[in-house]
């Protein structure tokens, strides 16, 4: 043997010694992706049956993997959603049951499991819905790295601000993948666009004009192409576990929703699930049992030969992927969005063959007669009946103690919600602290509103407030009394300099919720901007009441106690909006106006000898100190204070 074919040779072992390292690693720790799309319906992917869209990236997985034709998510809400899926917890175990409601640390995460087997963890979203250091804290535990967005985005437009591209998400996961190796990897994909509003980039805009819902669904499928043909490229494909799930669907106008979060009908809770395994086992299988997303984690765990927390909801798939003949499994879900609005929230069991909802008016479906669930069966006295009551009551039985809900968020995040159409945090609590939801309206007769309420703020985001008020104007017409209404149109009314108005619907919407932080500071700053003063510092003291920390609420409140010459009271205000927020230069400045005008010119120049070194170029701070040193007689002080202002300010120095 030549040297040269020795050194062949020695290289051939070497690297099939290398290969079957890699290959015996990849069995015991494959990388494992998780893809949530959100809002997508099950029967509008093109393997699920559904002809006027294409999903190849989908339908390859399928090909290469197993398709659960009927899976179902317990929420139709995307943090709730997201968190059971990554918890495998029920929405009121794991109790974020809405945006800002912190997972508690008790329950342990996908991310957390898999990082204590040695892997690399990220997590890439979509929507700022899920930033997990304002509105979905808890769910970035576990993670080596989570993108949130930025805190303080260079862009007005929503794209990069509350909203990112599938294409731009799948490439900052690719490119953090790149940075990353060796070593197994959980990376968590959300691809956010099929979610309303429905504007999907060209060429999907023009090839589906027609249905945009679509369009946004097949442009997501071509950014899982993207992420499917990296992982490829990279020769990661084949080894990889890959599963794909939906995180609720879309109501299409079905019942009269026509986005989602209120009701538990399939259109919402029937959610697409692939399950690619390593080496495409079970390639091209179809399970067409009753599943949940429940089941999700503990599948992955079952699979990595990793012990699951003692409390699942869910179980493991394994048994279908060899059998259909499993146990049957039962779908629970739950929303209480309803109670934003003031009316009841849902709870649903699902078998394969009846869905009961538990309502004011509750329902009973005969699924297979009737899977569109138009036909209410419900009789009290149906044993059916009385089983899934039950059913619901057993789970209730074993809920832990309702921990605090209703998440303080910031006014910016309140303002990133409205971009996506979220409605800000509700005072109204969950279902765990209304005494008797069967009391409240049922959602049944309310869905119209809340499709007009969505609609009014869609178009005010959009610049479109004709439209808004007249939808605004709608809801009104269907109830007089509708709170988030009469807010919404003070806002619009408001915006457009309408303050007379604006006053009287935000007065209206405090008699209907006098409980209601929001509409008493916007009252607050209509009647300032109408000079109505002692009403002005009414609401916004009434705000300032019931939500303490409200820095411009502050602000504002001082300086109508200083136009209403009470300088103390100014003080006290601008003082505690200093202690919200220290370095606050407004806040400074304002409290050295209401210093001047209580007299407390010591007081005053030495606030403001402090900030104006450490704002040399700001000319106000310079006028206030000018003229507490005049009123203390320190004439030559005063006159370089001023002069430095006026130089600040650009205005030419008198000639002497
Ligand atoms: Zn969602």
């Amino acid at each position: 043997m030549t040297a040269r074919k020795i050194i062949l040779c020695l290289l051939l072992l070497g690297s099939r010694a290398l290969a079957s390292n890699s290959a015996s690693e990849a069995t015991s720790q494959p990388d494992v992706f998780l893809i949530t799309i959100d809002t997508l319906r099950a029967d509008h992917v093109h393997c699920y049956g559904y002809d006027h869209v294409q999903t190849p990236a989908l339908d390859g997985l399928a090909r290469n993997g197993i398709r659960f034709s009927h899976a179902f998510t317990p929420s139709p809400i995307t943090n709730t959603s997201h968190t059971t899926i990554l918890t495998g917890l029920l929405p009121s175990v794991h109790g974020v049951t809405d945006f800002a409601i912190p997972l508690a640390p008790i329950h342990p995460t996908w991310a957390e499991l898999l990082k204590k087997r040695g892997y690399h963890t990220a997590a890439f979203i979509g929507a700022v819905i899920l930033d997990s250091r304002t509105l979905a804290p808890g769910l970035g535990r576990g993670f080596d790295f989570y993108d949130n967005f930025p805190k303080h985005p260079k862009t007005k437009s929503r794209w990069g601000r509350v909203e990112r591209r599938g294409l731009d998400v799948v490439q900052h996961a690719e490119t953090w993948l790149t940075a990353h190796r060796p070593g197994p990897h959980f990376v968590w994909v959300h691809l956010y666009d099929p979610h309303d509003s429905y504007e999907p980039p060209p060429p999907y805009s023009q090839l589906y004009k027609d249905h945009l819902y679509d369009g946004e669904i097949a442009y997501a499928d071509s950014a899982l192409a993207n992420f499917v043909n990296y992982l490829k490229q990279r020769g990661w494909y084949e080894q990889s576990l890959i599963i794909v799930v939906g995180d609720h669907g879309e109501g299409l106008g079905e019942h009269h929703e026509e986005t989602h979060r209120i009701f538990l009908y399939d259109s919402t809770t029937h959610v697409p699930l692939i399950l690619k395994l390593p080496a495409q086992r079970s390639a091209a299988k179809v399970v067409d049992a009753q599943v949940r997303t429940t089941d999700i984690l503990p599948t992955v765990l079952d699979l990595l030969a990793v012990t699951p927390p003692a409390q699942l909801d869910g179980a493991s798939l394994k048994p279908y992927f060899a059998s259909a003949n499993s146990a049957r499994r039962t779908a629970f879900a739950e929303t209480d969005y309803p109670l934003r609005f003031g009316w009841a929230p849902l709870r649903s069991v699902r078998t394969p063959e009846f869905k009961f909802i538990e309502a004011p008016r509750p329902e009973l479906y005969s699924l297979q007669s009737d899977p569109r669930e138009v036909t209410n069966l419900y009789q009290p006295w149906d044993p059916k009946v009385q089983k899934f009551r039950g059913m619901l009551a057993d789970l209730r039985s074993k809920l832990p103690p309702p921990t605090p809900s209703a998440g303080t968020v910031g006014q910016g995040t309140v303002n990133e919600l409205r971009a996506l159409g979220y409605l800000g945090p509700s005072d109204a609590g969950s279902s765990t602290n209304v005494p008797e939801p069967s009391l409240l309206p049922d959602p049944k007769d309310k869905v119209e509103e809340q499709n007009l309420l969505h609609r009014a703020m869609i178009a005010s985001e959009d610049n479109r407030p004709a439209e808004a008020r007249n939808a605004l104007e709608k809801v009104l017409q269907l109830n007089p009394k509708s709170p988030t209404a009469l807010l919404q149109l003070g806002e619009l009314e408001f915006q457009s300099g309408e303050y007379t108005k604006a006053a009287e619907h935000l007065g209206r919407a405090r008699e209907i919720r006098p409980d209601d932080a929001t509409a008493a500071y916007y009252q607050g700053q209509a009647l300032e901007k109408i000079g109505n003063l002692p009403a002005a510092r009414d609401a916004l003291e009434a705000s300032l009441k019931l939500s303490p920390g409200q820095f411009p609420a502050r602000l504002l409140l001082g300086e109508v106690y200083l136009r209403l010459k009470d300088g103390k009271a100014a003080e006290d205000q601008f003082e505690a909006a200093l202690l919200l927020q220290p370095n606050s230069v407004e806040a400074k400045l304002d409290l050295a106006r209401a210093l001047i005008a209580s007299g407390n010119y010591a007081d005053t120049v030495q606030q403001l000898e402090l900030l104006t070194k450490s704002q040399p170029k700001n000319a106000e701070g310079f006028e206030l100190l000018s003229q507490a040193y005049s009123a203390l007689g320190k004439k030559t002080e005063a006159k370089v204070a001023e002069s430095r202002a006026k130089q600040l300010r650009g205005v030419p120095k008198k000639l002497h």
